[in-house]
């Protein structure tokens, strides 16, 4: 591998060497091994962003399992087991959807914020924020999370499943995404294995990703 080294002023070998680093997390030194790479010619770091988001990724993991706090996988699950939104599930804990989807992407999570989305792992606790912060919730999704607490079989679930196998796209809750932007769809999409008809409307998120929005009917 050769990389352009700001210190030589040139394109240079580069080597990978593995080490230990330690950062300073919350008043906890986190230390965790990292894989830098440097100019061969005179040791400069020419690591890129990728490597730092990365790095801090696997410091947050270590600070995540040092203090007991949940991953974001499991944050993930606690709120996927009642189908709720995250705008929803930020609505019956008192958060913003914006800190939700922070912490479900790895983000560090405040330690009061832990300890309330835990609880959540008590579907007691989901039926008693419904019953006082229920009405913040759109009819639509209080069913669902009605049916989720009752353990009733969620009906898109299947849907988005197949769906998913033979598109490959990936499928959540009732979005699909689909990579790359040369699909352009607004329709009804038929789906033949289970009677229903999807409505999808295309709309452009961030980046180079497409998303369809979709309804069974
Ligand atoms: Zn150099």
């Amino acid at each position: 591998m050769t990389a352009f080294c700001p210190t030589c002023e040139d394109y240079r070998e580069t080597k990978v060497v593995e080490r230990e680093e330690t950062y300073d997390v919350r008043g906890r030194r986190i230390t965790v091994p990292v894989k830098a790479e440097l100019c061969a010619a005179c040791g400069e770091s020419l690591g890129s962003d990728t490597e730092d988001q990365t790095i801090l990724d696997a410091v947050h993991a270590e600070y995540r399992r040092q203090a007991d706090l949940l991953t974001p996988e499991r944050i993930k699950e606690v709120r996927k087991q009642y189908r709720l939104s995250q705008k929803s599930f930020a609505a019956l804990l008192g958060m913003s959807e914006a800190t939700i989807n922070r912490y479900e992407q790895g983000g560090l999570q405040d330690p009061a914020h832990d300890t309330a989305i835990r609880a959540c792992e008590r579907s007691g606790v989901i039926r008693d924020l419904l019953v006082r912060r229920g009405t913040l919730l759109s009819e639509w999704q209080r069913q669902r999370v009605e049916e989720a607490l009752a353990g009733q079989p969620d009906p898109n679930a299947e849907v988005l499943e197949r769906l998913g196998e033979s598109t490959g796209y990936a499928c959540r809750e009732r979005s699909v995404s689909v990579p790359g932007s040369a699909v352009s769809i607004t329709a009804d999409l038929p789906v033949p294995w289970c009677g229903s008809v999807l409505t999808c409307k295309r709309f452009r998120a961030p980046r180079s990703t497409s998303f369809f929005s979709m309804r069974t009917s």
